[in-house]
Formats: structure tokens, sequence, C-alpha cells
């Protein structure tokens, strides 16, 4: 299959929607961002790397960065990860508050921000430093040492952070958040602000694409059961409220953040990041949804 002109068409073909989508404006240092960026890049199941346009430029990997998080959970208390948030998909914006009450402090997943929180709590009782933790998992998996938190992006958000900071409280008065808020806080600002770029996104999911194994460093990150779970997380929960429309029209387990990227796989045989700063409706990136849906549509390979 040519990948290469497989990417040239689609971007020629997703070029229209430039202007039509909006760059993130809730936390200020993301509004900077200028939005006509486009970037995508695929890595094959045998190591080659396609790559397209602003394949290498650094953006704010924000909500992706959850997967990671997951992961280092998984790998820490395994199965007890459901004892404190649940596995379906919320049917509600990222952030909202409304699901929380209802069901007790319980978030629905690990993908919206509850959920995300209550991963963070989970990584600040088992590490002293876990930003370091998380910081050393992302260079190694990418092979990347250049990939920082960007301390203007985490701090922009943690000034505009009054939703997020809500969420952490209100779970914290179920009992379903054991740390200090602050610090649980800092953690989750700290893996949004995370500054990678489309080829890093491939490298660093790979794992994910091999059934839990990191060809790159030749170690495994999770057993082939819990590697089938995260996708299927990610198929289920990965975009929000559009998971579904997501599986519907390009068919691959992804996740999306408000950056403006998305990293998604085909199991066993690639992993693809597309980035493109400007999101519709449900926060995630428009040309970027696009681009992903082309993908499949025109190489026939989905998961389906
Ligand atoms: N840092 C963002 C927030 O918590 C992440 C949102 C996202 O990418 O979905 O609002």
């Amino acid at each position: 299959m040519d990948f290469k002109e497989i990417l040239n068409e689609i971007a020629e073909e997703t070029k229209e929607l430039e202007g039509k989508g909006k760059v993130a404006n809730y936390i200020p240092a993301l509004a900077q961002v200028s939005g006509n960026q486009f970037g995508m890049a695929l890595l094959a199941a045998d190591g080659e790397l396609f790559e397209w346009g602003d394949s290498q430029t650094n953006f704010s990997m924000q909500s992706i960065s959850k997967v990671l998080t997951l992961t280092i959970a998984f790998r820490e208390i395994g199965s007890e990860v459901w004892e404190r948030v649940g596995r379906e998909p919320s049917g509600n914006p990222f952030n909202s508050l409304i699901q929380l009450e209802k069901e007790r402090g319980i978030p629905r997943n690990p993908f919206i921000n509850a959920g995300a929180l209550v991963i963070s709590d989970i990584l600040c009782s088992r590490f002293p430093n876990p930003k370091e933790v998380l910081l050393d998992f992302v260079q190694k998996r990418a092979q990347n040492t250049n990939i920082q938190y960007d301390k203007i992006v985490a701090q922009s958000e943690k000034e505009h952070g009054y939703l997020n900071s809500a969420l952490v409280n209100y779970m914290k008065s179920f009992g379903n958040i054991t740390n200090n808020p602050e610090e649980v806080l800092d953690l989750y600002f700290n893996q949004c602000s995370l500054s990678m770029n489309c080829v890093d996104l491939v490298k660093t999911f790979s794992f994910i694409t091999h059934r839990g194994f990191d060809s790159n460093n030749k170690e495994r990150i999770l057993s082939r059961s819990r590697s089938k779970r995260l996708n299927a997380l990610m198929l289920t929960c990965g975009m929000y409220d559009e998971s579904g429309d997501f599986a519907f029209r390009v068919g691959m387990p992804g996740k999306s953040g408000v950056g403006g990227g998305i990293a998604a796989t085909i199991p066993g045989k690639l992993t693809m990041a597309v980035w493109s700063p400007e999101l519709n409706s449900f926060g995630n990136s428009l040309r970027g949804i696009k681009a992903m849906e082309l993908f499949t549509t025109k190489t026939g390979m989905s998961i389906f």
C-alpha cells in the first residue's frame, strides 16, 4: 500500500476544513497556537515511518496523555483501577460534573477529566515523584529525551482550572480522591502540558498497536489482555461524547486532546497520529478526524 501517496491525498482533500474549526481558547496558552497547522505520522508494523506536513512540530498533548497515565496505573494496581473508575462511555462533555453526583463520585471512564483525575490520584499514591515517572515513561517510549512538560501551558491551565478543581474536590467529598487535591491537579495539568509531535506520538503509542509490547525498547509494557482492554476503552471512550461517531466513521481505537492531536491504532498493523489545532464542537480536531476517516476509507483498513 502506498501510504505516502495516501497521506498526500488526505492532506489535499481535508484542506477545505482549514478555518472551519476553533482552536481551544479556555486555556489561554493554547489559544496562542496558530490554527492552520496540520501534520500526520504513520508507523507501519515493519517499523517504516511516513510523515506529512507539520509532523515534527510540537503541540500540547492534553487528554491524549490520559492513555499513558492509565497504562501506568494499570501496571501498578491492575484491575483495582475499576474499583475507582468505570469503563462506560459517558455521553457527556469531557469536563462534565453532572454525572458525578448521580454516580456518587465514581467517574464513568478514565478518559474524561474526572476519571483521569482519579488516575492521577492513583499515581500520586504510588510514586513520590509521579511527574518524573510519567516523563521517563513517555521519553522512553518515544525514544526522545527532548519531550518535556510545557510549564507555560501547565501554569495557564492551573490558573484557569476551576472546573477541574471542582471535579477533584467533589470526588474527594465522596472519598474517591485520597491525596491533596492540589497535588493531584498539579500532576494532571502537567501531564496535559506534555509537548510532543506526531512522530513522537506514533512511537509512544506503538506498544498499544503491538499488543502491549514496546518493540523499540524490547520491553513488555502491558500484558496482551490489558492491551486489548486499553484498545477497547479507546474505541468506546477515547473521543469524549463523539466516540460512537468516531467508531462509526473511522473504526480505529483512538484518543484525542484539545491541543488538536489524535493518536489511533489498528492493532497488529499500524499506529497513526494527526494534529490540527482547530476543534469541532466536541473538542476533537475537525481536520484530524476527517483525515483519519479518509485514511480508513482509502486503505480499507479499520478494525472492523
Ligand atoms: N487539560 C484539558 C482539561 O482538563 C484536557 C482536556 C482535553 O484535552 O480533553 O480541560
